[in-house]
């Protein structure tokens, strides 16, 4: 396997071309790969850099659920438990959006530990980007529809890293208290 910096940098360039001139949902249009930093990020604080392979897994957890990327793909360039772990976070497109949402509450508690990780960094990355300063009542009902949601999602996904279910409840505290 690669060295760990070359594992993660490897994973960011590939996760900035593949998804190159995507904007995220939520505020501002920002740029799909202020998400994907954002999710390693928090991987890499939230197992203090002790896991490579889950903040590549990070950059790369949405580039086979939107991007022609493939998971044969991802397991040569990076590894078996880095493609492991983005198909795991890897939605059925073919699926209606409220199917889907479903299956994430559903499966969430049957996803390997760190699958269950990425899922909470995504979900507090989420929430962040659409809690707005003066939000329309569209914004207010989206952010409502989605953090109830996610908090589904993530009752299946926490014990595995207090850090990170604490900052996931810090933002679900800020969505509230922005409304
Ligand atoms: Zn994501």
């Amino acid at each position: 396997m690669l060295p760990a910096v070359r594992l993660i940098s490897e994973a960011a360039e590939l996760a900035a071309r593949r998804h190159n001139g995507m904007a995220r949902k939520g505020r501002g249009n920002e740029p799909y790969i202020n998400h994907l930093a954002e999710v390693a990020n928090l991987l890499a604080t939230a197992t203090d850099g002790a896991d490579a392979e889950l903040v590549a897994a990070g950059w790369l957890h949405d580039t086979i659920e939107d991007t022609d990327t493939t998971r044969e793909e991802l397991a040569e360039r990076f590894s078996g438990r880095v493609a492991s772990l983005v198909v795991e976070c890897t939605d059925d497109m073919s699926l209606p959006k409220a199917e889907r949402r479903r299956l994430q509450v559903v499966d969430a508690p049957k996803k390997s530990a760190g699958a269950k990780l990425i899922k909470i960094a995504d979900k507090i990355s989420n929430i962040g980007a659409r809690i707005h300063p003066d939000p329309t009542a569209e914004e207010r009902g989206d952010l409502v529809d989605y953090t109830g949601w996610a908090e589904q999602v993530v009752a299946g996904c926490r014990g595995g890293n207090p850090w990170l279910d604490t900052t996931f409840d810090n933002m679900v505290q800020r969505a509230r208290a922005s409304l």
